[in-house]
């Protein structure tokens, strides 16, 4: 029998876990770990509450987590309730699939005052993620800069954008819905710090920004290279600056009162205000030979009351396991860490690619283990439930989870599918214990 323990419960960990139940038939053991009560990762609290088509990818994580071989371990917290060293020794296999959760620090002067969000940050509050439940970012401000030319980016501005009633049948949180239906925000500035050829947006996040009831895209014709430089491009990211051109070419629409400026060519400088938020300073860049932004020396001041930074992720360090500082993941060679201790997803390559991505993730790194010999004869989950029954460690079983979701489902507004419990406090009286 092998023991796998899988820590985090996101894309990366599920597939993980399927693809090692078809590599290892019967003759494996899988717990999966997680440190909220709530499976599903970056499908729950990343993914846009409006893209409700990709979240719905969750009903197969659940064929994996009701399968008799695994268990769900929610409300677990590994470094804190149970450590590493402990686990690698209960469990032959050890994988680390807790994605990236923390921002990557903007790195500029001001980027400490109030009213300067990470997209984790206000992606976790629209999203009802317990850890930013209590954000309340300041919406009062008609203008806001949202930094970087990732899907991020766009996913922060569209949710800005949106009518109430546009987000009514999404999943997004009252709490967020609430003062969004009143928010002042009317210009949303996108800066990418490079051009259209280098922006890292795909094709339905781009179009839905010609899509939306109340706002229009703004980008700028001297922004792009000639159109003949198009072809050097890979086929989807042309798709993806035609969509810009077309912006480009069409104008503004005026009669919509919200504009989502696509601002390249920006890099942040400073963020200034007195005790907040009250403007972004930023450089003109252009492209250097190699595609590097460089410097101009014409700088512009942007006034706004809130800056959201969508510029990457970085993994939470844990304690006993070597950690790359400047790449912000696990130290690790092909997913191995060390030996019976391995890494997956974000937390083995850094925050890139789709949902999918980390499917071939899951598959590839099972294939590894399987070549992989094992001693066996590890305690596996009985030693680890002695372990958490000992510190009184109240563990939330996918049966508990299923709890929490009939709530989440019974208490929705009228079209939504469910109306997220954010507090930990709640769930845990929804589980009863
Ligand atoms: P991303 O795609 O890597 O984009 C990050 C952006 O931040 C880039 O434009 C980068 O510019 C910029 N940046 C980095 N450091 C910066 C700095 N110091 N100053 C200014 N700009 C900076 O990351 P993401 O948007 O966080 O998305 C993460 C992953 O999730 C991506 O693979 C994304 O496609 C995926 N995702 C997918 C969806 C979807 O499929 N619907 C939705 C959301 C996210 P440079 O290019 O110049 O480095």
């Amino acid at each position: 029998m092998r023991t796998l323990a899988i820590i985090g419960s996101g894309p990366a960990g599920f597939y993980t876990a399927e693809a090692a139940l078809k590599s290892f038939g019967d003759a494996v053991r899988i717990d999966i770990i997680d440190k909220l009560p709530t499976p599903y990762g970056l499908i729950r609290a990343g993914v846009a509450p409006d893209h409700l088509s990709i979240k719905a990818v969750s009903r197969r994580y659940d064929a994996v987590a009701t399968d008799p071989r695994v268990r769900f371990l929610g409300h677990v917290c590994v470094g804190q309730d149970v450590s590493i060293a402990e686990l690698t020794a209960l469990y032959d296999d050890v994988v680390l699939a807790v994605g990236a959760p923390n921002d990557r620090p903007l790195g500029v002067p001001g980027d400490n005052l109030p009213g300067v969000l990470g997209s984790a940050a206000f992606v976790g509050w629209y999203n009802g993620h317990p850890d930013f439940a209590a954000l309340a970012p300041p919406l009062q401000s008609e203008a806001v800069a949202i930094i970087g030319n990732g899907n991020v980016a766009i996913d922060c501005a569209r949710i800005l954008a949106k009518t109430v009633q546009e987000l009514q049948d999404s999943d997004i949180v009252n709490h967020a819905l609430d003062p969004l239906a009143t928010s002042n925000v009317r210009r949303i500035h996108i800066l990418g710090r490079r051009g259209p050829h280098q922006a890292s947006f795909t094709l339905k996040e781009v179009g839905e920004l010609g899509e939306l009831d109340r706002a229009t895209p703004i980008v700028h014709d001297a922004d792009f290279p000639p159109k003949e430089a198009d072809s050097s491009l890979e086929t989807g990211q042309r798709r993806v600056v035609d969509v810009l051109r077309k912006f480009a070419a069409a104008g503004p629409d005026s009669s919509k009162p919200i504009s989502i400026a696509l601002d390249f060519f920006r890099r942040p400088l400073r963020v200034t205000g007195d005790g907040k938020v009250e403007a972004i300073e930023v450089m003109k860049t252009r492209l250097d030979a190699d595609g590097r932004a460089v410097d101009t020396g014409e700088t512009e001041t942007i006034p706004v009351g809130l800056v959201i930074s969508c510029i990457g992720y970085r993994t939470s360090s844990i304690e006993g396991v070597p950690f790359d500082e400047s790449a912000g993941r696990f130290l690790n060679s092909d997913g191995v860490i060390a030996p019976g201790l391995w890494c997956v997803g974000w937390a083995r390559r850094g925050p890139t690619g789709t949902i999918g991505t980390n499917r071939q993730d899951g598959f590839s790194l099972v294939e590894r283990l399987a070549a992989t010999p094992h001693a066996g004869g590890k305690e596996g989950r009985a030693g680890l439930d002695l372990l958490l029954a000992n510190r009184n460690v109240k563990v939330a079983h996918f049966a508990d989870w299923q709890r929490i979701d009939a709530a989440e489902v019974a208490r929705a507004r009228a079209g939504a599918p469910r109306e997220k419990i954010v507090s930990i406090a709640e769930m845990r009286s929804v589980i009863g214990g």
